[in-house]
Protein backbone atom coordinates (compact mmCIF):
# COMPACT_ATOMS: atom_id res chain seq x y z
CA UNK A 1 0.00 0.00 0.00
CA UNK A 2 1.29 3.42 -1.22
CA UNK A 3 0.45 5.33 2.58
CA UNK A 4 1.21 8.69 -0.04
CA UNK A 5 -1.56 8.42 -2.32
CA UNK A 6 -3.98 10.50 -2.56
CA UNK A 7 -6.31 7.14 -2.67
CA UNK A 8 -4.58 5.59 0.18
CA UNK A 9 -6.09 8.90 2.25
CA UNK A 10 -9.51 7.95 0.31
CA UNK A 11 -9.47 4.43 1.95
CA UNK A 12 -8.37 5.47 5.37
CA UNK A 13 -11.24 8.05 5.58
CA UNK A 14 -13.77 5.34 4.69
CA UNK A 15 -12.74 2.47 6.79
CA UNK A 16 -12.08 4.21 9.82
CA UNK A 17 -14.83 6.94 9.26
CA UNK A 18 -11.29 9.39 9.91
CA UNK A 19 -12.13 13.18 9.22
CA UNK A 20 -9.47 15.86 9.16
CA UNK A 21 -9.11 17.98 12.01
CA UNK A 22 -8.37 21.70 10.48
CA UNK A 23 -7.59 23.32 13.77
CA UNK A 24 -4.77 20.46 14.48
CA UNK A 25 -2.97 21.67 11.03
CA UNK A 26 -3.58 18.13 9.47
CA UNK A 27 -2.44 18.22 5.46
CA UNK A 28 -1.33 15.26 4.84
CA UNK A 29 1.73 15.27 2.48
CA UNK A 30 0.78 13.18 -1.16
CA UNK A 31 4.24 13.59 -2.93
CA UNK A 32 6.79 10.65 -2.85
CA UNK A 33 9.04 13.25 -4.04
CA UNK A 34 9.18 15.59 -1.26
CA UNK A 35 8.97 12.29 1.32
CA UNK A 36 12.48 11.41 -0.47
CA UNK A 37 14.20 14.68 -0.20
CA UNK A 38 12.93 14.95 3.74
CA UNK A 39 14.43 11.57 4.15
CA UNK A 40 17.66 12.04 2.16
CA UNK A 41 18.54 15.04 3.66
CA UNK A 42 17.66 13.92 7.47
CA UNK A 43 21.02 11.31 6.99
CA UNK A 44 19.28 9.09 9.12
CA UNK A 45 21.23 5.62 9.62
CA UNK A 46 20.70 2.41 10.75
CA UNK A 47 22.21 3.33 14.51
CA UNK A 48 19.64 6.55 14.78
CA UNK A 49 16.72 7.10 17.40
CA UNK A 50 14.02 9.38 14.90
CA UNK A 51 11.74 11.27 16.54
CA UNK A 52 8.76 11.97 14.49
CA UNK A 53 6.05 15.01 15.51
CA UNK A 54 2.93 14.72 13.97
CA UNK A 55 2.99 11.40 11.83
CA UNK A 56 -0.90 11.70 10.46
CA UNK A 57 -1.34 8.51 8.43
CA UNK A 58 2.44 7.39 8.41
CA UNK A 59 4.47 8.42 4.89
CA UNK A 60 7.61 9.68 6.92
CA UNK A 61 7.34 7.36 10.01
CA UNK A 62 7.65 4.21 7.53
CA UNK A 63 10.25 5.41 5.83
CA UNK A 64 12.00 6.59 9.03
CA UNK A 65 11.37 3.21 10.54
CA UNK A 66 13.01 1.12 7.31
CA UNK A 67 16.11 3.92 7.88
CA UNK A 68 17.16 3.99 11.95
CA UNK A 69 17.05 1.85 14.68
CA UNK A 70 14.02 3.15 16.58
CA UNK A 71 11.31 5.47 15.91
CA UNK A 72 9.11 7.33 18.10
CA UNK A 73 6.18 8.91 17.09
CA UNK A 74 4.12 11.61 18.85
CA UNK A 75 0.75 12.30 17.73
CA UNK A 76 -2.03 14.09 19.01
CA UNK A 77 -5.44 13.23 17.02
CA UNK A 78 -6.41 10.30 18.83
CA UNK A 79 -8.82 9.19 15.47
CA UNK A 80 -5.27 8.40 14.01
CA UNK A 81 -3.57 5.81 16.84
CA UNK A 82 -5.40 2.78 15.51
CA UNK A 83 -4.89 4.03 12.16
CA UNK A 84 -1.26 4.17 12.37
CA UNK A 85 -1.47 1.15 14.51
CA UNK A 86 -2.64 -0.52 11.44
CA UNK A 87 -0.45 1.13 8.68
CA UNK A 88 2.86 0.24 10.65
CA UNK A 89 1.93 -2.92 11.33
CA UNK A 90 4.93 -4.15 9.92
CA UNK A 91 7.56 -2.57 12.22
CA UNK A 92 8.56 -3.60 15.16
CA UNK A 93 10.77 -0.19 15.57
CA UNK A 94 8.03 1.94 15.74
CA UNK A 95 6.58 3.11 19.15
CA UNK A 96 3.38 5.44 18.65
CA UNK A 97 2.86 8.11 21.36
CA UNK A 98 -0.69 9.56 21.96
CA UNK A 99 0.48 13.01 23.50
CA UNK A 100 1.11 16.86 22.60
CA UNK A 101 4.47 17.24 21.39
CA UNK A 102 4.34 20.63 23.28
CA UNK A 103 4.19 18.82 26.80
CA UNK A 104 6.04 15.97 26.17
CA UNK A 105 9.65 15.33 28.12
CA UNK A 106 11.60 14.91 24.69
CA UNK A 107 15.04 14.53 26.32
CA UNK A 108 13.32 11.87 29.30
CA UNK A 109 12.53 9.58 25.92
CA UNK A 110 15.92 10.27 24.37
CA UNK A 111 17.28 9.01 27.65
CA UNK A 112 15.00 6.41 28.17
CA UNK A 113 16.52 4.93 24.26
CA UNK A 114 20.23 5.19 24.88
CA UNK A 115 20.51 5.50 21.03
CA UNK A 116 23.87 8.11 21.79
CA UNK A 117 25.59 5.36 23.91
CA UNK A 118 25.09 2.78 21.48
CA UNK A 119 26.74 5.68 18.75
CA UNK A 120 23.83 6.52 17.34
CA UNK A 121 22.37 9.95 16.44
CA UNK A 122 19.48 11.52 17.46
CA UNK A 123 16.74 12.92 14.34
CA UNK A 124 13.93 14.99 14.71
CA UNK A 125 11.42 15.01 11.86
CA UNK A 126 7.72 16.10 10.47
CA UNK A 127 5.73 17.77 8.68
CA UNK A 128 4.86 20.03 11.30
CA UNK A 129 1.36 21.23 11.99
CA UNK A 130 1.37 24.91 11.74
CA UNK A 131 -0.46 26.76 13.83
CA UNK A 132 2.48 25.27 16.29
CA UNK A 133 5.39 25.40 14.16
CA UNK A 134 7.53 28.13 16.29
CA UNK A 135 6.27 26.70 19.70
CA UNK A 136 7.93 23.35 18.68
CA UNK A 137 11.09 24.33 17.64
CA UNK A 138 11.46 27.09 20.14
CA UNK A 139 10.54 24.20 22.87
CA UNK A 140 13.19 21.75 21.72
CA UNK A 141 15.93 24.27 21.16
CA UNK A 142 15.35 26.36 24.98
CA UNK A 143 15.10 22.96 26.57
CA UNK A 144 17.86 21.84 25.42
CA UNK A 145 16.82 18.85 24.25
CA UNK A 146 19.84 16.47 22.99
CA UNK A 147 19.25 16.13 19.43
CA UNK A 148 21.96 16.00 16.77
CA UNK A 149 19.26 17.53 13.91
CA UNK A 150 15.45 18.70 13.49
CA UNK A 151 14.51 18.38 9.17
CA UNK A 152 10.60 19.72 9.01
CA UNK A 153 8.52 21.15 7.02
CA UNK A 154 7.11 24.55 7.69
CA UNK A 155 5.01 27.33 6.24
CA UNK A 156 7.36 28.66 3.78
CA UNK A 157 6.92 32.05 5.43
CA UNK A 158 8.46 31.03 8.39
CA UNK A 159 11.50 29.11 7.13
CA UNK A 160 12.12 32.54 5.50
CA UNK A 161 11.95 33.94 8.72
CA UNK A 162 14.75 31.63 10.26
CA UNK A 163 16.72 31.25 7.82
CA UNK A 164 16.87 34.96 7.13
CA UNK A 165 20.34 37.31 6.85
CA UNK A 166 20.46 40.47 8.60
CA UNK A 167 19.19 43.63 6.88
CA UNK A 168 16.19 41.78 5.17
CA UNK A 169 12.82 42.20 5.88
CA UNK A 170 12.53 38.41 7.20
CA UNK A 171 14.97 38.68 9.83
CA UNK A 172 13.77 39.21 13.24
CA UNK A 173 13.91 37.24 16.69
CA UNK A 174 13.17 34.07 15.26
CA UNK A 175 16.44 34.49 13.27
CA UNK A 176 18.71 35.04 15.17
CA UNK A 177 17.15 32.96 18.78
CA UNK A 178 17.39 29.79 15.76
CA UNK A 179 20.71 30.61 14.38
CA UNK A 180 22.54 30.92 17.72
CA UNK A 181 21.33 27.10 18.28
CA UNK A 182 21.79 25.85 14.69
CA UNK A 183 23.12 26.41 11.52
CA UNK A 184 20.08 26.34 8.89
CA UNK A 185 20.00 24.71 5.70
CA UNK A 186 16.71 25.02 2.59
CA UNK A 187 15.88 21.20 2.05
CA UNK A 188 13.22 21.53 -0.76
CA UNK A 189 10.01 24.03 -1.15
CA UNK A 190 7.01 21.95 -1.17
CA UNK A 191 3.96 23.19 -3.55
CA UNK A 192 0.30 23.44 -2.05
CA UNK A 193 -0.06 20.36 -4.63
CA UNK A 194 1.99 18.45 -2.09
CA UNK A 195 -0.72 18.14 0.46
CA UNK A 196 -4.14 16.71 0.87
CA UNK A 197 -6.20 19.07 1.54
CA UNK A 198 -4.54 21.19 0.27
CA UNK A 199 -2.87 23.94 2.41
CA UNK A 200 -3.49 27.76 1.59
CA UNK A 201 0.06 28.66 1.50
CA UNK A 202 3.39 27.11 0.26
CA UNK A 203 5.84 25.36 2.55
CA UNK A 204 9.65 24.59 3.12
CA UNK A 205 11.91 21.97 4.21
CA UNK A 206 14.51 23.67 6.59
CA UNK A 207 17.16 20.97 8.10
CA UNK A 208 18.48 22.54 11.87
CA UNK A 209 21.81 21.10 12.69
CA UNK A 210 22.19 21.83 16.33
CA UNK A 211 25.20 23.26 17.23
CA UNK A 212 27.54 21.44 20.01
CA UNK A 213 29.15 24.85 20.93
CA UNK A 214 27.49 28.33 20.55
CA UNK A 215 28.45 30.32 18.03
CA UNK A 216 29.64 33.26 20.36
CA UNK A 217 30.63 34.11 23.58
CA UNK A 218 28.01 35.32 26.26
CA UNK A 219 28.60 36.87 29.72
CA UNK A 220 24.74 36.36 30.17
CA UNK A 221 22.10 34.45 27.55
CA UNK A 222 19.06 36.24 29.22
CA UNK A 223 20.52 39.55 28.40
CA UNK A 224 21.46 38.22 24.75
CA UNK A 225 17.76 37.68 24.37
CA UNK A 226 16.66 40.54 26.51
CA UNK A 227 18.51 42.75 23.74
CA UNK A 228 17.37 40.87 20.62
CA UNK A 229 13.55 40.76 22.01
CA UNK A 230 13.02 44.58 22.86
CA UNK A 231 15.51 45.47 19.71
CA UNK A 232 13.03 43.30 17.41
CA UNK A 233 9.66 44.41 19.45
CA UNK A 234 10.07 48.06 17.81
CA UNK A 235 11.75 47.24 14.64
CA UNK A 236 11.49 50.56 13.62
CA UNK A 237 12.95 52.36 16.05
CA UNK A 238 16.93 52.85 16.59
CA UNK A 239 18.57 50.89 19.09
CA UNK A 240 19.17 53.66 21.52
CA UNK A 241 15.35 53.99 21.63
CA UNK A 242 14.20 50.53 21.38
CA UNK A 243 16.99 49.00 24.77
CA UNK A 244 16.09 52.75 26.41
CA UNK A 245 13.71 51.37 29.37
CA UNK A 246 15.17 47.27 28.89
CA UNK A 247 16.05 46.17 32.06
CA UNK A 248 15.32 49.37 33.80
CA UNK A 249 18.35 51.37 31.88
CA UNK A 250 18.13 55.10 30.67
CA UNK A 251 19.11 56.52 27.77
CA UNK A 252 22.17 57.90 28.69
CA UNK A 253 23.03 54.12 30.11
CA UNK A 254 21.69 52.80 26.68
CA UNK A 255 24.32 54.78 24.85
CA UNK A 256 26.83 54.28 26.88
CA UNK A 257 26.27 50.74 26.55
CA UNK A 258 26.42 51.02 22.91
CA UNK A 259 29.44 52.60 22.85
CA UNK A 260 31.28 50.50 24.68
CA UNK A 261 30.23 47.45 22.39
CA UNK A 262 31.12 49.88 19.23
CA UNK A 263 27.71 49.92 17.52
CA UNK A 264 26.32 53.24 16.15
CA UNK A 265 23.19 54.01 18.42
CA UNK A 266 21.58 55.24 15.12
CA UNK A 267 21.39 51.49 13.71
CA UNK A 268 18.34 49.08 14.01
CA UNK A 269 18.12 45.94 14.99
CA UNK A 270 17.46 44.41 11.80
CA UNK A 271 21.35 45.11 10.84
CA UNK A 272 22.68 43.76 14.16
CA UNK A 273 24.42 40.12 13.20
CA UNK A 274 24.44 37.83 16.00
CA UNK A 275 28.28 38.94 16.53
CA UNK A 276 27.25 42.21 17.16
CA UNK A 277 23.94 41.29 19.07
CA UNK A 278 26.33 39.45 21.18
CA UNK A 279 28.72 42.47 21.64
CA UNK A 280 25.60 44.39 22.79
CA UNK A 281 24.46 42.22 25.50
CA UNK A 282 28.47 41.80 26.96
CA UNK A 283 28.60 45.56 26.94
CA UNK A 284 24.61 45.30 29.00
CA UNK A 285 26.54 43.04 31.40
CA UNK A 286 29.43 44.62 32.00
CA UNK A 287 27.93 47.87 32.34
CA UNK A 288 25.10 46.15 34.68
CA UNK A 289 27.83 44.72 37.12
CA UNK A 290 30.27 48.11 36.84
CA UNK A 291 26.78 49.97 38.13
CA UNK A 292 25.69 47.20 40.86
CA UNK A 293 22.64 46.57 38.88
CA UNK A 294 20.65 43.10 38.94
N1 LIG B 1 3.33 13.57 8.96
C1 LIG B 1 2.04 13.52 8.30
C2 LIG B 1 2.22 13.77 6.82
O1 LIG B 1 3.23 14.40 6.46
O2 LIG B 1 1.38 13.37 6.04
C3 LIG B 1 1.05 14.49 8.91
C4 LIG B 1 1.51 15.94 8.96
S1 LIG B 1 0.25 17.09 9.42
C5 LIG B 1 0.88 18.57 8.69
C6 LIG B 1 0.57 17.45 11.15
C7 LIG B 1 0.27 16.30 12.10
O3 LIG B 1 0.57 16.76 13.42
C8 LIG B 1 -1.17 15.85 12.13
O4 LIG B 1 -1.23 14.46 12.11
C9 LIG B 1 -1.72 16.40 13.46
O5 LIG B 1 -2.77 15.63 14.01
C10 LIG B 1 -0.46 16.35 14.32
N2 LIG B 1 -0.45 17.31 15.45
C11 LIG B 1 -1.05 18.52 15.55
N3 LIG B 1 -0.80 19.10 16.72
C12 LIG B 1 0.02 18.26 17.41
C13 LIG B 1 0.61 18.28 18.71
N4 LIG B 1 0.46 19.33 19.53
N5 LIG B 1 1.36 17.22 19.11
C14 LIG B 1 1.53 16.15 18.29
N6 LIG B 1 0.98 16.06 17.05
C15 LIG B 1 0.24 17.10 16.62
Amino acid sequence: MKLYAPSTIKEIEERYGFRFTKSLGQNFLVSKHIIDCIMEDSFISQEDLVIEIGPGIGVLTEEAARRAKRVIAIEIDKALIPILEDTLKEYDNVTILNQDVLKTDLEELIQNCHAREKGGKVRIIGNLPYYITTPIIMKILEDGVSADSITVMMQKEVADRIKSAPGKKTYGALSVAVQYYCTVQQICSAPKEAFVPKPKVDSSVLRLDIRTEHPVALKSEKLFFTCVKAGFGQRRKTLLNSLTGVAGLSKEAVREILKLAVIDPVRRSETLNLQEFAELANAMADYKNNHHQE
